[in-house]
């Protein structure tokens, strides 16, 4: 059976890296700490030393067997794909920004703002704290054929297709070309914002064809859970809700404005799912602890995001019963 079938068997639980993150640092540090902790999948970008990166996370938790590697890939101008740039001639050096980002992007040099490219998640909280419009987000779109390609032979075990385009012919014909390199699990990631009901069982109906695992990753509000309230996650277990009434076979995750919170909503509203994934939550709860330097070397700065973590997993598993 694959590693991702027998995760499914009770309800998992899944870190998201963030799609667009290229910090192989940061990963590994992520992917040690949330693997620990019993997130049993870890999902990343598409980058080779990122794949690297949260391979080595996973060993040193000791958790190579039972973790399992989520690659995600973007059809057509997805926003996960796309990456903050500032308009210099706007911006005022106010510096409201820098603690508005949860992945540290932002920096300063020589009085000026710039963002680091490979930290940038694309989630548009810089864009909408900064008044002067000097921040916007732009696409670094690459074909989903391409972005998997030099991955295929390296041991992933899950392959996640974000699809925000509304054109279904788009998104059929980019995830049968990847089809025809890759014949393993595939996800796919949903905002609900972009799809009506009847074109979300379309496209399930498109990319599901037989008895292949086909997992669906109900993403409520992308990219905005870092703060515990209902209000982020109401979107999600709506979707998932949905997703229960058209009756396909398929396992449901749930994603977007994820938090501790997700699991209490769900069971308050009755509602049926293989696991939750949590991305800028878990990410934002570490933050600090795993930008220091010394974090492998430091076994008190390790604890504590591991006791994070911990905490994290346990609140989340105690409603999800
Ligand atoms: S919030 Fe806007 S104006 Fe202020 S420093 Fe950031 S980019 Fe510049
Ligand atoms: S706040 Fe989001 S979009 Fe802005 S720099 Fe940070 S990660 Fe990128």
């Amino acid at each position: 059976m694959e590693k991702i079938n027998k995760i499914l068997e009770s309800k998992c639980l899944k870190f998201i890296c963030g799609a667009g993150n290229e910090n192989s640092k940061e990963i590994e540090r992520l992917a040690y700490i949330y693997s620990s902790a019993g997130f049993n999948i870890i999902d990343i970008s598409s980058k080779k030393d990122v794949l690297d990166a949260v391979k080595r996370g996973i060993a040193r938790a000791n958790k190579t067997d039972e973790t399992a590697i989520c690659v995600s890939i973007g059809v057509h101008d997805d926003i996960h794909f796309k990456k903050a740039v500032i308009n210099k001639q706007k911006c005022n050096f106010c510096k409201k920004c820098i603690p508005e980002c949860i992945q540290n992007a932002i920096f300063t040099e020589d009085n000026k703002i710039l963002i680091d490219e490979k930290k940038c998640i694309g989630c548009s909280r810089c864009v909408k704290i900064c008044t002067n419009g000097a921040i916007l987000t732009e696409s670094k779109y690459k074909t989903p054929y391409s972005m998997l390609l030099p991955l295929i032979s390296e041991g992933i075990d899950l392959v996640e297709f974000h699809c925000s385009v509304s054109d279904l012919n788009v998104i059929s014909e980019n995830i049968n070309k990847v089809k025809s390199i890759y014949t393993g699990p595939v996800g796919i990631c949903l905002d609900r914002s972009k799809h009506c009901d009847e074109k979300i069982t379309e496209l399930i109906n498109i990319v599901k064809s037989g008895d292949e695992t086909l997992i669906f990753q109900a993403d409520g509000n992308p990219m905005s859970g870092c703060d515990n309230e209902y209000g982020t996650t109401l979107q999600t277990v709506a979707f998932a809700q949905m997703l229960e009434s058209k009756n396909i076979s398929l396992y449901v995750i749930l994603s977007g404005g994820t938090n501790i919170k997700t699991p209490l909503l769900a069971k308050m509203c009755n509602i049926k799912y293989n696991g939750i994934a949590l991305g800028s939550y878990a990410r934002k709860a570490v933050k600090d602890l795993i930008a220091r330097d010394d974090f492998f070397d430091n076994k008190s700065v390790r604890l504590q995001a591991l006791n994070i973590a911990e905490n994290i997993a346990k609140e989340l598993k105690v409603n999800m019963l």
